[in-house]
Parts: C-alpha cells; structure tokens; sequence
C-alpha cells in the first residue's frame, strides 16, 4: 500500500487510464459478460439506487428489515414469473454460481434424508460448470448426462444413467453453450419417478423465457408449471439488466428452502444465520433488482425482449445467407452460435476481435457464440457486416485455445 495516500483525482485518472485497455461495457460490443439495455433511464434509477444502498449490509434482517423484505420482494415477484404459488421459497444470492450451490446443498440434504450417502447430481454435458463446482464442494459425485445431436440432454441417456444415488437432476432453461432447451418435462419426470429432485437452470432463461411467452413464441414447458421441478435458478444480474451481484434461487416446497439457511450459534457473539454462502452480503443488488424490476413491469420486460429477439433474427438470417456458416441447432431466445465445417471459425473471431468485437468461442462443435442484448440493436448492421467481411478476408486461428467467455 501507499505510505502517503494518494490524491483522488489522480486515482481516478489511473482507473480511467487501466480501465481504457479493456473493452467498454456500454459499448454493445461484449457478448454474454454484460447485458447492456442502452438505456439511459435504466441507468440512472441503477445509479441512484446503488447511491442509496451501497455501504448497507443485508446480513442482519433484524438489523435491516427493509431490506429483507426487499428480497422478500424480489424472490416472490420472480416466484410469480415462474410460476411457483405462494407456499414455496427461496432467496437472492450473489450470482447464479452461488443460486446453483445453494439449491444442490438442499438436494443433498433431501438425499441424505433418503439415506444416500454420496448424493449424485445428473447434469446434462452442456450444463454449466457450477454443477460440477457443487459436487466438488459439497462432497456429491458429478454425473454427466450425453447430449443429443441437437446439443439437447439425452433423455434415455438420462433413464440410463440415473439410480438410488442420484439426488437431483439437472435440466437447463436454456444452455449457455448453444442457447437450446433440455427436455424439462421429461426430465423433471425422470427425476420424480426415481424421488430425486429437478433443478432447472434458467440462470439465462428465467428473465428470457417468461417474456417469449408473452411474445406468442413457441416455448415448451419448464417452469413451476412442470410437475417434478423442484428448484429454479434465475439470474437478474443478466436479462433482469441489474448490475452483477444479483440472482434468485427457488424451491417448490418451502420447507426444504428452510435448509439453505445455516444457523450457528456456539461463538461468544449469539445466534449467527445467514441463508446462502456469504456472511455480509451487500444490500445494494437487492434494492437494484426490486427497483429495476419493478420498473420495467412485465411489459417493460417484454418490449426490451421483443427487441432483443428483432436483433437475434437480424444476425440469424443473416449468418444463414453465408454459405459457410451455420447456426448450431435451434436456439429458443438470444443465444446464437455458429459452426462452419468449411471455415475455421476462431479465425474469423480474431478478425471480428481485431474490429474490436470480443465474440466468445465454443469448443463443442468449434465456433462462436453470441448472446445478445437490448443494446445491441444499436451495432447489428455494423456486427452482420464485420462478420460477412470477416468470414470473406481471414487468415488462420492465432488461438487454438476457446476461453469460457
Ligand atoms: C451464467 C450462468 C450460470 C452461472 O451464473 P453466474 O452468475 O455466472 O455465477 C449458470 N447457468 C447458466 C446457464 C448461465 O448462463
């Protein structure tokens, strides 16, 4: 550390400077790390609720009632956006990593209670690594389910794979990878049938999926409305366009949500209790995710989404007049990602990067991947003419290696 402090101005200048050389979140010009609404009202409530809540702290619900009811707030307004009626529960957490932790410690528990020693999670092989994070923290064995030629999880794979150990299964609403639906109902069935439970993973999905619906687009079942779906993740610090910080972790039965919270109380400072991973927690993606969501409204959702997927179509029709590339499988929402089996599609990537794109790479098949935002509609007619020129003038791959985002 500095001896002498160093004047504010001068630490703001450097920040300017060190923050200059990497790429400029509200540029439209990041794929799937950022979720840029190009809006300066959303912005600004964002900015002046974080000014409200920034040193507060959610730990202590005695302490901050407000705030806990917050929360409250926000777990129930997406209880209701998907569908879980009012005797379930849940909490916020710091990030769908921490929503995924919290709901496979309860299904171990729930398979302890079974007697099952070493609980197993079934995760699909797109699923996302947080599964694999879980087991490697909580002691669980990590089950990959095969995808089918449609990057979708393998039901009878599944049926295959599944047996007195297994403590959840995992579905995905929809996959990072390739943007594409697991068979929720048949998998939650699976899982029902066997008395284990059913997380589905809308990390991406849960802020996407309710607003398609609303749109007429065609979307299978996948919520609380399926039977057997026991937990739900969903992010809002993604499509909820709340800075990071902010996720929502749901149960069906709120009893079995009573065993997220850890309560402690052999210290000398009293009883101790917090219902996810962090201690101090800050308050102020709470009281963001209440106000944005309560801001934009379902239709305020909707209309961001209907853009959303205007631009989705955009790049879509046009990857497909390129006869090199295609789009891998059928994605449901904003996910799209491209395939060539006569191009090598990381090459293309550095030209695109080199335009100061930062389009992300997909190693299974090889290509890229792209998740768009509402802010992207500003950049689309620059991003399909980079893209057709890229694919036209490129040399060969510098980076064999794909990098997770
Ligand atoms: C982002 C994501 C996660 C993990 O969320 P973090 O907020 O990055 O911890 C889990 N599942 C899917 C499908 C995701 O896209």
């Amino acid at each position: 550390m500095d001896q002498v402090g160093v004047p504010a101005n001068e630490l703001l200048a450097e920040l300017d400077r060190r923050r200059a050389t990497e790429p400029d979140v509200h540029g439209a010009r990041l794929f799937g790390l950022v979720y840029p609404t190009g809006r300066d009202d959303v912005e600004d409530l964002v900015l002046e609720v974080q000014r409200r809540y920034l040193f507060h702290n959610a730990l202590n619900p005695f302490k901050f009632p407000e705030i806990a009811a917050l929360e409250r707030e926000v777990v129930t307004m997406t209880s209701d956006l998907l569908n879980l009626s009012g005797d379930g529960g849940g909490s916020m957490t710091s990030g769908g990593t921490e929503s995924i932790l919290m709901s496979m410690l309860v299904n171990r528990e729930r398979a302890r209670a079974r007697g099952i020693e070493r609980p197993q999670i079934l995760a699909p092989h797109s699923a996302h690594p947080a599964y694999a994070k879980a087991a490697h923290y909580f002691g669980m064995e990590h089950v990959q389910v095969p995808i089918d030629a449609d990057w979708r999880a393998d039901v009878a794979a599944a049926a295959k794979l599944i047996g007195p150990s297994t403590a959840v299964v995992v579905a995905s609403a929809f996959t990072y990878p390739h943007g594409v639906m697991d068979p929720v109902a048949d998998l939650a069935a699976l899982a029902a049938e066997h008395g284990a439970g059913c997380h589905v993973d809308a990390c991406i999905g849960g802020f996407v999926l309710p607003f398609l619906e609303r749109l007429g687009h065609d979307v299978p079942p996948w919520d609380f409305r399926v039977d057997g779906v026991t937990e739900i993740s969903a992010d809002v610090h993604k499509y909820g366009y709340v800075p990071k910080g902010a996720s929502v972790v749901l149960h069906r039965d709120a009893d079995w949500s009573q065993h997220q919270v850890f309560l402690y109380d052999q210290w000398p400072a009293g009883i101790y209790g917090s219902p996810a991973i962090g201690g101090a927690r800050p308050a102020a993606p709470i009281a963001v995710a209440w106000a944005v969501m309560r801001y934009l409204g379902v239709d305020g959702y909707t209309e961001m989404m209907r853009g959303v997927m205007e631009t989705a179509s955009r790049v879509r029709a046009a990857v497909e007049s390129i006869p090199e590339v295609e789009i891998v499988s059928a994605p449901i929402g904003p996910v799209l990602c491209m395939h060539s089996e006569s191009i090598d599609l990381y090459a293309v990537a550095d030209v695109m990067d080199a335009k100061g794109w930062n389009l992300n790479r997909n190693v299974e098949p090889r290509g890229v991947h792209l998740m768009l935002s509402p802010a992207h509609a500003n950049v689309v007619d620059e991003l399909i003419a980079d893209l057709i020129d890229a694919v036209a003038h490129h040399g060969t791959a510098k980076d064999g290696q794909a990098r997770y985002s």
